[in-house]
């Protein structure tokens, strides 16, 4: 079918490598040409080809609002027509630094940069600094940016991808990286045993997003907050997608565990690019130019992205909207599991808040190696069954689908409708 996104993808393939700018956004995972987008309202975006869906991908976790908040489309035109950058301090920084140590406790400084990348390997930088050690853990899927030391047994694209540890990390550097399996208590005494007052950091998605969404078991935060502290190793929780994500605090405040650093990003943008990391002022005055790591950023705290950030805070603020969020969530996650179940088709689905994933396998998913047990060739047909269905799911097996304020009861519905149908499709 010769469609205007076909079209794109095809000049796109000899601009840039893979035709895009993020590897999950190829579907080589799913099969087929990706879908180019021209615009989003609410719960859907329309594609260049004038055909709408129902969006669960929402940019991947920024856009817990939907698309084009009026309220943050609004407060974006007004800091458009101030100035796009000043390269110098701003009030906005200052607000959004507050707002988030305010709903963070752990946080009594935090730095604001670009992407989640920036967040995850400028808190590694600083623990190492901190610490005088070099080495790290960090688990296997859980995906923290592509920053050279997190590429080893990565989750998100890599694990999309089935790539091994990335070319071009030196083995040096890779070599400083100890990995361990999620919500496997015993393996993480083991490596705190072996590799004992050596670790600068361990560096955890709380609940991973990036092998889908896995919870964590009852206990392991735990464990692990006793290991790091017992070693003065630095506990880092990457909350670039659960920051206010899943609770207004995050992870922490939903599991109740203090780390020393924390990484943000993706809804503190509000669909702009920021990330943040923050922690204890005794790790942050660390950094430069309080202390002597350095990191900064040409448009790091940029009026834009602060400006979105702040306002999506804002409205997520408001009595109710979390309640909401579970309610919808909950529906929906219920509504394709029972689907499933009734069209014979073996399906887990794990859910924390308003991220979930639909894993094709009977057995729960509580790791990476439980997770590769899913099927993907039939999470494709499902994938793109749902899409010719006017519903726009991640294309990944291995990424966390994502719910709004947008998402209504009618959204589920036709949703769980769709599904339905894909299933009886796909069986
Ligand atoms: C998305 C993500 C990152 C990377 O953020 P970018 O803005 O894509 O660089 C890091 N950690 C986690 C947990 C993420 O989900």
């Amino acid at each position: 079918m010769n469609t205007k996104s076909r079209e794109l993808f095809q000049k796109a393939l000899k601009l840039m490598p893979g035709g895009v700018n993020s590897p999950v956004r190829a579907f080589r995972a799913v099969g087929g040409d990706p879908v180019f987008m021209a615009g989003g309202k609410g719960s859907s975006i329309v594609d260049v080809d004038g055909r709408s869906y129902i969006d669960y991908v929402l940019s991947w976790g920024p856009l817990i609002l939907g698309h084009s908040h009026p309220e943050v489309v609004e407060a974006l035109a007004k800091a458009l027509e101030r100035g796009t950058s000043f390269g110098a301090c701003t009030e906005g920084e200052v607000e959004l630094a507050e707002r988030i140590c305010g709903a963070y406790p752990s946080i009594e400084r935090v730095r604001l940069v670009n992407s989640g990348t920036e967040a995850t390997l400028s808190a590694l930088r600083v623990a190492r600094a901190a610490t005088g050690r070099e080495r790290i853990l960090k688990f296997e899927g859980c995906y923290h940016g592509h920053g050279d030391s997190l590429l080893v047994k990565a989750g998100s694209g890599v694990a999309t991808l089935g790539l091994p540890d990335s070319p071009g990390v030196p083995r040096a550097l890779a070599e400083l990286t100890v990995t361990v399996p999620f919500n496997d208590p015993a393996a993480l005494e083991e490596a705190f045993r072996v590799h004992a007052n050596q670790l600068a950091a361990v560096i955890v998605e709380p609940v991973i997003g990036n092998a889908g969404c896995i919870p964590p078991q009852a206990g392991f935060l735990e464990k692990l907050r006793g290991l790091t502290a017992g070693q003065g190793t630095v506990l880092i929780l990457d909350e670039v997608m659960t920051g206010f994500r899943v609770a207004y605090g995050g992870a922490q405040e939903l599991f109740k565990i203090q780390p020393d650093l924390t990484t943000l990003g993706k809804v503190i943008g509000g669909g702009l690019p920021v990330g943040a990391y923050g922690g204890k002022a005794s790790l942050m005055d660390w950094v430069a130019p309080a202390g002597p790591v350095y990191q900064a950023g040409t448009l790091s705290g940029n009026p834009l992205a602060v400006t979105a950030g702040l306002k999506t805070l804002e409205i997520l603020r408001r009595p109710g909207t979390y309640e909401r969020l579970e309610g919808v969530s909950n529906q929906l996650a219920g509504g394709l599991a029972t689907a499933a179940a009734k069209a014979g088709v073996p399906l887990t689905v794990n859910r924390v808040g308003s991220m979930f994933t639909c894993f094709f396998t009977n057995e729960s998913v509580a790791d990476y190696a439980s997770a590769k047990k899913a099927d993907t060739s039939r999470f494709a047909r499902f994938f793109r069954s749902l899409l010719g269905r006017g519903v726009y799911f991640p294309p990944s097996q291995f990424e966390a689908a994502f719910v709004s304020t947008a998402h209504h009861e009618s959204d589920v519905a036709t949703t769980v409708e769709a599904a339905a149908k894909a299933f009886e499709e796909i069986w």
